[in-house]
Order: C-alpha cells, then sequence, then structure tokens
C-alpha cells in the first residue's frame, strides 16, 4: 500500500489551505460539509493526524473518529429529521477511495430516498 500524502485535498482543508464549511471539531478530529453532497446534510469526518485510510489507522484514531461519527450522526438525526443514517469508509482506490486521507461519510436517510450518485 502507498504511504500518506500530505498533499491529498483533507491535508489541505486540515491546514486551511482550502476552505471548508465546519460541523464540528475536537483535538483529534474534525467533520465538514461533502462537497458533492449524496444526501442533504452529507458530512466527513476525518482524523487531524496523518491516515492514509482504515487499512493503516492505528486503534486510538479509528476510536477517535467513530467517537465523532456517532456525534455527528445523533446531531444529524435530530437537525435533518432523519430516519436513518448510512456511515461509509472507503479504502484504496479499487475499494473506492478517491481522497487518500482517513475519511467516514455520514448520510443522513428518510424512508424511501434512494442516495444521490457521487459527482
Ligand atoms: P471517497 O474518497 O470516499 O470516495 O470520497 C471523497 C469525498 O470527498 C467525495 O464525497 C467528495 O465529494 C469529497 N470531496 C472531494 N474534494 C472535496 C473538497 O475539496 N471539499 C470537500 N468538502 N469535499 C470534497
Amino acid at each position: 500500500m502507498a504511504s500518506y500524502d500530505d498533499d491529498n485535498i483533507f491535508a489541505k482543508i486540515l491546514r486551511k489551505e482550502i476552505p471548508s464549511f465546519k460541523v464540528y471539531e475536537d483535538d483529534k478530529t474534525y467533520c465538514f460539509m461533502d462537497i458533492m453532497p449524496r444526501a442533504e446534510g452529507h458530512c466527513l469526518v476525518i482524523p487531524k493526524s496523518p491516515c492514509r485510510n482504515m487499512l493503516d489507522a492505528s486503534p486510538a484514531q479509528l476510536a477517535d473518529c467513530l467517537a465523532t461519527v456517532q456525534k455527528v450522526a445523533n446531531a444529524c438525526l435530530r437537525a435533518f429529521g432523519a430516519d436513518g443514517i448510512t456511515v461509509q469508509q472507503f479504502n484504496e482506490a479499487a475499494g473506492g477511495q478517491e481522497v487518500f486521507h482517513l475519511h467516514y461519510h455520514i448520510l443522513p436517510r428518510h424512508e424511501g430516498e434512494k442516495l444521490r450518485p457521487p459527482g
């Protein structure tokens, strides 16, 4: 597996070199809106420390991210009146990953509504 490259878009977002719409932040994680939302409220949770994807994440990075995923998912249920939440996470290009900094998609869902296609 390739190593972490800090030229990726999410590393630039963390360094504030490119803008993002912040949803939540703590000392270990950052959550922001996806630029091409596949559902109303689609946002992304990332660790602040370098990590290519789940395959090279430390147990602490996974725990920190999932704690934030849970917080934001519950907030999304209330904020968007969602009926459920889909959490997605991709690893390597063959696994569907496009940005190589660990991230979790949080997708608020409503009964009977399909996710919009990517892009
Ligand atoms: P994945 O790597 O899981 O396939 O998808 C990366 C996600 O990052 C996509 O949903 C895409 O819309 C989102 N994304 C890509 N570039 C940017 C960006 O510059 N800003 C934000 N907020 N999201 C981005």
